[in-house]
């Protein structure tokens, strides 16, 4: 079994509503164990400030799956939730899913790059992840915790919980 930490996002078409629905389809998977879910986020953009505030959470997972299916999976849930992929980068989406963590390894391939690049850097990350998961520590061997002191909040506020209809004993 892999432990898989995802952050997802949204910032179009009743943004909570999109994360809950993703949230539903991953738990509802036979692929994925939905193990924990932070609070939902209110973020401001990166990138383009002409767009609307992001909601965000992360999401532990449990999967027999290798991580480029873990992957082909997240995608397929992208496009099943209306994402339209555009040339402008960070623009506004119906929803994100990224892979943040695969147990512990490093991955560095066409398609993916784990840990994800931004992880260290993006609040809308790593306080949802502190928040699940508080003794975390990364591949590179830095604790999250130690991360989250020196990182800006960034206006960062926790707006709502998502209510897990299936547990893991
Ligand atoms: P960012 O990666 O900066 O958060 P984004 O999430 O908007 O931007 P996407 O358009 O969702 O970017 O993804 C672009 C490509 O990134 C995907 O097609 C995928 O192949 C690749 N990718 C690389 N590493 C990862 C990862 N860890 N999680 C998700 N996608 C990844
Ligand atoms: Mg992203
Ligand atoms: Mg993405």
């Amino acid at each position: 079994m892999n432990t898989v930490y995802i952050g997802l996002g949204a910032n179009l078409n009743a943004p909570e509503a999109q994360l809950r629905n993703a949230m539903d389809a991953l738990s509802a998977s036979s692929s994925f164990t939905l193990a924990s879910v932070s609070s939902f986020y209110a973020s401001k953009p990166m990138g383009p400030q002409d767009q609307p505030d992001y909601v965000n959470a992360v999401a532990k997972l449990m999967t027999d799956l290798p991580a480029i299916e873990v992957l082909d999976l997240l995608q397929q849930i992208e496009l099943q939730h209306g994402r339209v992929r555009k040339a402008e980068r960070w623009g506004p989406r119906t929803l994100d899913l990224d892979i943040l963590l695969y147990n512990d390894e490093q991955i560095d391939t066409q398609r993916l790059i784990v840990p994800h690049y931004g992880l260290c850097e993006r609040e809308f990350v790593v306080f949802p992840l502190l928040e699940i998961a508080p003794e975390l520590t990364l591949p590179n061997g830095l604790l999250l915790a130690d991360i989250a002191t020196s990182l800006p909040r960034n206006g960062l506020t926790a707006i709502a919980q998502y209510r897990m209809t299936k547990s893991i004993a």
